[in-house]
C-alpha cells in the first residue's frame, strides 16, 4: 500500500462528470451525497477531445451558483484522470449516479479501471431517484436546441433555473446552423 494512501479521506467524496449542463438528476445526487459524506467536491472534467456546449469556466460558475445554498459542497475543474484528481485533494470516495442498465455497464467498466489505477479509492453509486432517471445532459441540449421559443418552461422539468438562464443566453448568441442541403 503506498504511504500517501493513508491520507485519503473516506468522508470526502468527489462527484466527477461533464455536467454539460448540470441537471436536476445531478443536483439530486449532490444533495443526497451531502447527507452521506462530510464533504462533496463536484469536479468538472476538462476533456480536450470533447467540444462541450458550455466552457468549463461557464460550468464552474453555473454549478457554484446552484450549489451555493448547500453546506459542505465545493466545485472544481480537473484535467486528466479522475483518480489522480481525488488523490491530489486527498478524497477517498468517487461518487457516481446510476440511471439505466446501460449506465451500469459503462460505470462497472470505469470502476474496475479506476480500481486498477488506484485501489485505495472506493466508488459509491447512488441510484437515480425515480423522477430523474430519464434526464441526461444530451436530452437537455436537444430540448433547448430544437424546442421552440417560449418552450423554456419544459426545461424546468430537467434543470435548475440558473441553467435555463444560461441555456437561453448561450443559444441566443450561438451562430445559427447552416441549412443542410436538400
Ligand atoms: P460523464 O461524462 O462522466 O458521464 P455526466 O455529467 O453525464 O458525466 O454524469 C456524471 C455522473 O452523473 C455519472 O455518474 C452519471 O451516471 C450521473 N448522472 C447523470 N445524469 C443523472 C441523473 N439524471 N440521475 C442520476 N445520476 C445521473
Amino acid at each position: 500500500m503506498p504511504a500517501e494512501s493513508l491520507s485519503l479521506n473516506r468522508r470526502h467524496a468527489v462527484y466527477a462528470g461533464s455536467f454539460d449542463p448540470l441537471s436536476l438528476g445531478h443536483l439530486d445526487v449532490i444533495r443526497r451525497g451531502v447527507s452521506l459524506f462530510d464533504r462533496i467536491t463536484v469536479a468538472i472534467g476538462i476533456n480536450p477531445a470533447k467540444s462541450p456546449l458550455f466552457s468549463h469556466q461557464e460550468r464552474l460558475s453555473i454549478i457554484r451558483e446552484v450549489v451555493a445554498p448547500l453546506p459542505r459542497v465545493e466545485v472544481a475543474c480537473f484535467e486528466g484522470l479522475a483518480v489522480n484528481f481525488l488523490r491530489s485533494i486527498g478524497a477517498g470516495v468517487m461518487l457516481r449516479g446510476l440511471r439505466t442498465l446501460t449506465d451500469i455497464e459503462s460505470e462497472f467498466t470505469m470502476t474496475l479501471a479506476n480500481h486498477a489505477l488506484d485501489p485505495d479509492i472506493e466508488t459509491v453509486f447512488l441510484m437515480a431517484s425515480e423522477g430523474y432517471s430519464h434526464i441526461s445532459s444530451s436530452l437537455i441540449k436537444q430540448v433547448a436546441l430544437l424546442g421552440q421559443e417560449g418552450q423554456e418552461e419544459s426545461l424546468a422539468k430537467f434543470v435548475p433555473p440558473a441553467v435555463i438562464l444560461a441555456l437561453r443566453n448561450k443559444l441566443r448568441v450561438r451562430p445559427s446552423m447552416p441549412a443542410s442541403p436538400a
